[in-house]
């Protein structure tokens, strides 16, 4: 067995990749090649990893700069937007039905594309109403009193292994997405410790969520997907002639909204890895720290959890069996909490790494729960859940 440089003890590397040592978590933050490349050029993957790995694991809060280049980068970025709708629009205006015409209306086409991004409900999201659902809202109602943060607006549910919270429209409307998969494997008090992390998304002033800093990067970041290149189209000579033009022309946009992109995530990362962290807090506060910590230690293993509520929703089995199914993932280990750091630090993960949550809550001081979910009221919520339980499972049980 391989022994570590720094102190002797044995390498170890589960997942396969590059070993790091369990005892002073040496190369840890080595960069696995296997991984699938965000920014195209290995070279500055590497690199993005490696100064996200830095910004990750370092605690101390972001200073005010980065706060303050943010936030005119994004002022920067929205106003350039609306210059070119407005120039658009006054040179429509004022050489109407001439040639220059022709340019104001392409301006005003331009400014059209790149238009802030809001975020807006789904509309055929599967929306809970509050009498449909009592025991789930009184819950949500109890979490949000104990925590001290606003109910969301809207709670919506899908069949996704997650959970999410997000602001949208321009009266920035609070809502909560419960992803059922996830929920049904959940003990009571880890569903109150993920409501106490999701809402309190609404009250730690994440700047990724920000109206003007979250709406500039959600714009860049949908923005840099649209004008990503697609595969060459064959045709007679002339079609391809303007293929080729037009894909050197999105290659240039492309790369300049990843490029701008990526500035605005680097400002906010350590801003919004410490939001994270207070929501964490807020999780902790509701759910007490024993429930939070073995939350998130299974999130920690969520390749694997995965694989088995893919494998329990084809054999049906109901929320409880599903939780039984996966209780031995909920275990403490470090190595599965260092694989989590390993594999999940990036640059364009919205959460610290999961393992690395768990290790943070569990070394503060331990809390007691301020929410109590009885089995009766649990067992209440599930049996307002399930025929949507079902479809959910159905769903995933397709998705391979
Ligand atoms: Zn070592
Ligand atoms: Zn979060």
């Amino acid at each position: 067995m391989e022994t570590c440089p720094q102190c002797a003890a044995g390498l170890v590397a589960p997942g396969g990749g590059p070993p790091w040592c369990p005892a002073c978590e040496w190369n840890l933050d080595a960069y696995d090649e296997r991984r699938v490349p965000q920014l195209g050029w290995r070279v500055l993957d590497r690199r993005a990893h490696r100064l996200a790995y830095r910004l990750t694991m370092d605690p101390s809060r972001a200073g005010g700069r980065a706060r303050w280049l943010l936030l005119a980068a994004s002022v920067l970025l929205l106003a350039v937007i609306a210059g070119i709708a407005g120039l658009g629009a006054w040179i429509v205006y004022t050489t109407w039905l001439s040639f220059a015409t022709v340019i104001g209306v392409l301006l005003l086409l331009l400014g059209y594309v790149l238009r802030p991004r809001l975020g807006r409900l789904d509309p055929d999201a599967d929306r809970l109403a509050p009498q449909n659902a009592p025991a789930l809202f009184a819950l949500l109602r109890r979490v949000a009193d104990a925590t001290g943060v606003p109910m969301p607006d809207v709670v919506l549910v899908d069949s996704r292994l997650n959970a999410s919270a997000s602001a949208v429209g321009l009266r920035r409307t609070k809502v909560l997405t419960i992803g059922l998969p996830l929920w049904a494997v959940l003990t009571p008090q880890e569903r109150v410790a993920l409501l106490g992390h999701e809402l309190g998304h609404f009250v730690n002033g994440d700047v990724r969520r920000g109206p003007l800093t979250g709406v500039a990067t959600r714009t860049l970041g949908e923005l840099s997907l649209m004008f990503r290149p697609a595969a060459p189209s064959g045709g007679s000579l002339l079609m391809m002639a303007a293929d080729l033009l037009a894909r050197a022309v999105l290659r240039v946009a492309h790369s300049g909204t990843v490029a701008a992109y990526v500035l605005l995530v680097w400002l906010s990362m350590r801003d919004s890895r410490h939001a994270e962290y207070l929501a964490d807090d807020l999780a902790v506060r509701a759910a007490g720290t024993e429930a939070a910590v073995s939350f998130f230690d299974l999130l920690a293993r969520s390749e694997t959890l995965d694989m088995y509520v893919r494998r329990d929703a084809r054999a049906g089995l109901s929320p409880a069996a599903a939780r039984a199914s996966v209780a031995a993932l909920r275990t403490a280990d470090p190595v599965v909490r260092q694989r989590s750091i390993r594999e999940e630090v990036s640059m364009f993960a919205s959460h610290p790494p999961s393992g690395l949550r768990a290790r943070r809550i569990a070394q503060l001081p331990p809390a007691a729960p301020a929410v109590l979910l009885t089995d009766a009221d649990d067992i209440a919520i599930d049996a307002e859940l399930d025929k949507r339980y079902a479809s959910a499972r159905r769903e995933i049980a397709i998705g391979g």
